[in-house]
């Protein structure tokens, strides 16, 4: 029989745990100590416990941490790592070294079934949902986890599309019994689905990044098919209307099709429905997927538009391109070979 995991069980999660088995309420906090604040690998090394607990814990539960199972790396410093999940599927995780940042780039699940036209991992299909120990176990398990100083939720799938597993990894990386992160160094982007977007700004003190592309109906129709049934208005009314602490940051993610999405037309109306929102834009270069009628436009027109949008009053900066060479950058991850 497998063995329950104990990695990405939140406090109250461990408190039932040690309920079940008979331990005393107080263990559940020792466990998440050896859980969250420590380095080790197995049920064996949490010392502090007596050998009989370990026994009965070990009957039933394991430590639940795996390794990534390949890499590839960039000539940029990015890596990309593969992580084997729901028994016999695959995910990418993207670690973005810069200067003094260190960042991870988790993905929420296995595939997407959002289907954005300009992304690999919306081609691939959607194949599951991970888990919270399947989510903090790509942070966890990076060779470089003592480095890291960000978290994006920005990998593969939707994560407000599998809510509660993310909700609960964040409750972990945030609360001081888990890891203690700021929730400063936390984003988590969102093409904007209604009924997640209250829960998450409800529920956890992260970033939030919404991933815009048009503010044309129309247009972020043919780019994003979730514009049919979640209206980007809609959601921008929940932000208008969220309370955010001075902390709190919201961004739009707004990729760049040549010809397309960057005319004066769309910074008028970019600035018109973003009027009363206290945010940034940052503008993603456009990596080509096979397939896609898309292009780029060019570093100067880029700079343009960004410079068009700061005019209007409007904070956007360009993200750099990291990790194009092994598929690593915005919009290419996909598993779909190894997943079939
Ligand atoms: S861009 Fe994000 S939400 Fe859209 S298909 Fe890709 S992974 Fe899914």
């Amino acid at each position: 029989m497998q063995k329950e995991k104990l990695y990405g069980k939140t406090l109250n999660e461990l408190i039932a745990v040690t309920r079940r088995i008979g331990l005393p309420g107080f263990a559940a906090k020792q466990i998440s100590d050896w859980l969250y604040k420590k380095e080790i690998q197995s049920v064996e090394e949490m010392t502090n416990l007596s050998k009989k607990t370990r026994e009965l814990l070990s009957a039933d539960y394991e430590m639940g941490l795996s390794a990534p199972v390949n890499v590839s790396a960039s000539s940029d410093g990015t890596k990309k790592y593969l992580y084997r999940v729901l028994q016999d599927k695959y995910i990418e995780t993207a670690y973005i070294p810069d200067n003094d940042r260190a960042t991870i780039c988790v993905s929420s699940q296995v595939g997407c079934k959002m289907g954005c036209v300009f992304c690999m991992t919306g081609k691939q299909g959607f194949q599951g949902n991970l888990t919270a120990n399947e989510i903090l176990n790509q942070f966890r398990s990076l060779p470089e986890f003592t480095s890291l100083t960000n978290i994006v939720y920005m990998g593969m799938g939707e994560p407000l599309d599998n809510i509660s597993e993310v909700l609960k990894s964040l409750d972990i990386l945030t609360s001081e019994w888990g890891y203690g992160w700021s929730p400063t160094r936390i984003t988590v982007s969102t093409v904007g689905l209604i009924n997640g977007i209250s829960e998450f700004l409800e529920k956890s003190r992260c970033h939030l990044a919404v991933s815009l592309h048009s503010p044309f109906d129309e247009e972020r129709k043919q780019l994003m098919p979730v514009q049919q049934t979640n209206n980007v208005t809609e959601v921008l009314d929940i932000i208008r209307k969220f309370d955010f602490n001075s902390q709190r940051r919201v961004s739009f993610e707004y990729i760049l099709f040549k010809g397309m999405n960057d005319t004066p037309r769309h910074i008028k109306e970019l600035s018109r429905i973003l009027n009363g929102i206290k945010c940034r834009i940052n503008i993603i270069r456009f990596h080509p997927v096979p397939g896609s009628p898309f292009i780029s436009p060019d570093n100067e027109a880029t700079i343009k538009f960004k410079e068009a949008l700061n005019a209007k009053g409007i904070l956007t900066t360009i993200r750099s391109s990291r990790g194009v060479d092994i598929q690593a950058a915005c919009g290419l991850l996909s598993t779909l070979e190894r997943n079939k």
